[in-house]
């Protein structure tokens, strides 16, 4: 397997009036090519700010303090990474929606109310079309025939100006100027709109030419969440991260487009990150699985592995607090309550619920370590300071 993206010590902090929010520490995590990786743990442990800080989406307060995000995309093998940290804002903007896509949980949030679903699909795909035009240009204008071709100095000042904050406004702009321009942007429209209800009709919408016309309001939950995919899938990204993109949804619902994403991971796009609280979401749909645990990775491992012998205390707890079909007696419940992230403990954060602590895990900090293959764990049972090493 080669990797797609992966962070090294990613930590972000968030500073608040209450203190500094210490949302994650040093979590490492690697998605390969064509898989579903699965982020899972209690609400409020770091899920989507580690997607966040990935895409370089964190608000303020927040900001990342350390660590490394290595994007491989579709690189051949042997070339190097993009480290996406260091990149410009700009940069990022290209990346965002085009490479890399982002469902949210609540559709209603992600649509535009007063644009048509069709268009909003169209759109994604049109500011990234516009905008490597728009670069392209820049790159011409070093030539002195494209010169003449654009024209006046004022035109030329007008993009380079506009350029650098919104490349699509400027070839907006600049395209009313120039005939050749006005042709291609309308070329692109009438493309980016075939394509928009293509998409649509590919994610089991029927009549896709005539829901493209509808407005938010005319369609169901599920049909939204389903245009929300569909603006996420509109560029052909190479990693598609679904945040909680289910939990909203009635169970036939959330069945048919779990079913919809793994179809499309095998045909469309090259990975999925699928954050859940849902751990049946993540033994149906995902072939690799990240534990996080108040904004630190605790285990990570094969789906099949991770649910035949959880190792984290935490994992385990997380496990058998799932209600089962054949269960007997009272469901478990993890003793305690998450951590303040403000102050969190010391040495390892699930200490003070941990059945196993031990002295040397409240000083601490577990390293995340591999044991056996594929498999890995950060808790000092297993180690040379435990007792369990394997
Ligand atoms: Fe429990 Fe210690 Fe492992 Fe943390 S490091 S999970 S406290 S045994
Ligand atoms: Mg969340």
């Amino acid at each position: 397997m080669t990797a797609l993206i992966e962070t090294r010590d990613l930590t972000t902090h968030f500073y608040t009036y209450e203190g500094v929010v210490k949302a994650l520490d040093r979590v490492s995590l690697c998605v390969d090519r064509g898989i579903t990786f699965g982020l899972v743990g209690e609400s409020g442990c770091g899920k989507s700010v580690t997607v966040r800080s990935m895409m370089r989406i964190i608000q303020e307060p927040g900001r990342i303090v350390d660590g490394r995000v290595l994007f491989y995309g579709r690189q051949r093998q042997g070339e190097k990474p993009v480290e996406l940290l260091s990149q410009t804002e700009a940069w990022m903007q290209g990346l965002r929606g085009d490479r890399i896509s982002m469902i949210f949980q609540e559709p209603n949030a992600a649509l535009n109310p007063i644009m048509r679903v069709g268009d909003q699909v169209a759109e994604s795909f049109l500011f990234h079309r516009r905008r490597s035009m728009a670069e392209k240009i820049l790159k011409d204008l070093a030539d002195p025939d494209t010169r003449v071709f654009l024209g006046t100095r004022r035109l030329q000042h007008t993009l380079y100006a506009r350029t650098a904050s919104n490349p699509d406004a400027a070839l907006l702009r600049i395209s009313r100027k120039i005939p050749l321009l006005k042709r291609w942007e309308s070329r692109i429209k009438k493309e980016a709109f075939r394509r928009a209800t293509a998409i649509i009709g590919r994610l089991g919408i029927a009549h896709p030419e005539e829901v493209a016309q509808n407005y938010p309001h005319n369609l169901s939950g599920g049909m939204k969440q389903r245009i929300v995919i569909a603006i996420a899938l509109a560029c052909k990204p190479d990693l598609l991260i679904a945040d909680e993109a289910t939990s909203n949804l009635d169970v036939t619902v959330q069945a048919q487009i779990l079913d919809l994403l793994q179809e499309l991971k095998e045909t469309e796009i090259t990975s999925i990150l699928m954050i859940t609280h849902d751990l049946g979401v993540v033994a149906e749909s995902c072939d690799r699985v990240g534990v996080m645990y108040a904004g630190t990775l605790c285990e990570e491992a094969d789906v099949s592995d991770l649910f035949a012998g959880p190792k984290h205390p935490y994992t385990v707890a997380l496990m058998d607090s799932v209600p089962r079909f054949h269960q007997e007696g009272e469901l478990k419940t993890i003793d305690g309550a998450v951590p303040n992230l403000v102050d969190p403990p010391p040495g390892c954060r699930f200490h003070p619920r941990c059945p196993h602590v031990m002295g040397v895990c409240k000083t601490e900090v577990p390293e995340l370590k591999a044991i056996g293959t594929n498999h890995k764990v950060a808790c000092h049972l297993y180690g040379d300071k435990g007792e369990n090493d394997v």
